[in-house]
């Protein structure tokens, strides 16, 4: 089946969709994206994503490319026309083409932005083997721009430290700053000693992950202890668990963080718990 996608108004086969290659998305990186994930055919937290996507836009003082309400149909339309039952959409929105290159922002009343959509189809998305073993992680200086908290598509370095951790045998990085985590390559990071869940604080450092946001609300209705403070990797590899949250994995439990294996080397009870939490409550609530 070949893929339908959206730009700019129009649903196309993948074949037959283009963007410019004045695009400033493409020249600059001057775009902002969103991956919302699909379960049981239905979309988790897209309100979440929405206004993330939105307050993306306005750090940017980039347009908006339509209204939620128009997001939302997008988004169902593709699940639908692609048949996706388990996946992911990737929403992405530029700052458009003005059929040139020039540092200055385009006038925003005759250059329109670039809007793309399209699905990645993921069956066994919410079962991920991958889960059940645990992620290796290694650690990695935080060399990225200070506005994280805009989720824009410069994704080189996360790239970059995605491939430093496959080299070194792992399945992803945390990257450090100043002595202390902010986040992973594409995930927040957590870890958790003596029952305790201890996490970065929101600030411009790192992404305001959707998943982060409603795991840590999980957590505090399970009566889980939940400390956002700034800590070291050190601390992380004393930790009896760990893990990650991301909209495309979740929650991660994490096993071992720089060769250290954490607890018996094999996903901690809070991680799964979390998980499984996180996995009914949002399927209860997709739309
Ligand atoms: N931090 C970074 C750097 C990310 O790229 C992501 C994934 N987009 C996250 C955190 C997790 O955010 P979310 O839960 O919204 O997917």
């Amino acid at each position: 089946m070949t893929r339908t996608v959206y730009v700019n108004g129009e649903y196309l086969p993948e074949t037959e969709a283009t963007v410019s290659i004045f695009d400033r998305g493409f020249l600059m990186a001057d775009g902002v994206y969103e991956v919302t994930s699909v379960l049981d055919g239905k979309l988790i937290d897209f309100e979440g994503h929405a206004v993330r996507l939105e307050r993306s836009l306005n750090e940017l003082d980039m347009p908006a490319a339509c209204s939620k309400d128009e997001l939302l149909e997008i988004h169902r339309e593709l699940v639908a026309r692609n048949e996706i039952v388990e996946g992911l959409v990737y929403l992405q929105i530029t700052r458009g083409s003005d059929g040139d290159r020039d540092f200055v922002f385009p006038d925003p009343e005759t250059t329109k932005p670039t809007i793309v959509l399209f699905t990645q189809n993921k069956p066994g998305l919410a079962d991920n083997p991958a889960a059940k073993k645990g992620a290796k992680i290694i650690s990695i200086e935080d060399i990225r721009w200070g506005r994280r908290d805009i989720k824009t598509v410069q994704l080189l370095y996360p790239s970059m430290g995605k491939m430093m951790a496959k080299k070194a045998g792992a399945d992803d990085a945390w990257l450090i700053e100043d002595g202390y985590v902010t986040e992973g390559t594409s995930n927040n990071a957590y870890y958790v000693k003596n029952g305790k869940i201890v996490t970065r604080p929101l600030s411009n450092d790192i992404l305001h992950g959707i998943t982060r946001k409603a795991v840590l609300r999980m957590a505090a209705e399970a009566q889980m202890v939940v400390e956002e403070r700034l800590f070291t990797i050190d601390e992380a590899k004393e930790a009896d668990e760990a893990f990650t949250t991301s909209a495309s994995a979740f929650v991660m439990p994490v096993v071992e963080i720089d060769g250290v294996a954490l607890g018996d080397g094999t996903p901690g009870p809070i991680a799964k718990s979390l998980r499984e939490i996180y996995l009914e409550e949002s399927l209860k609530a997709a739309i």
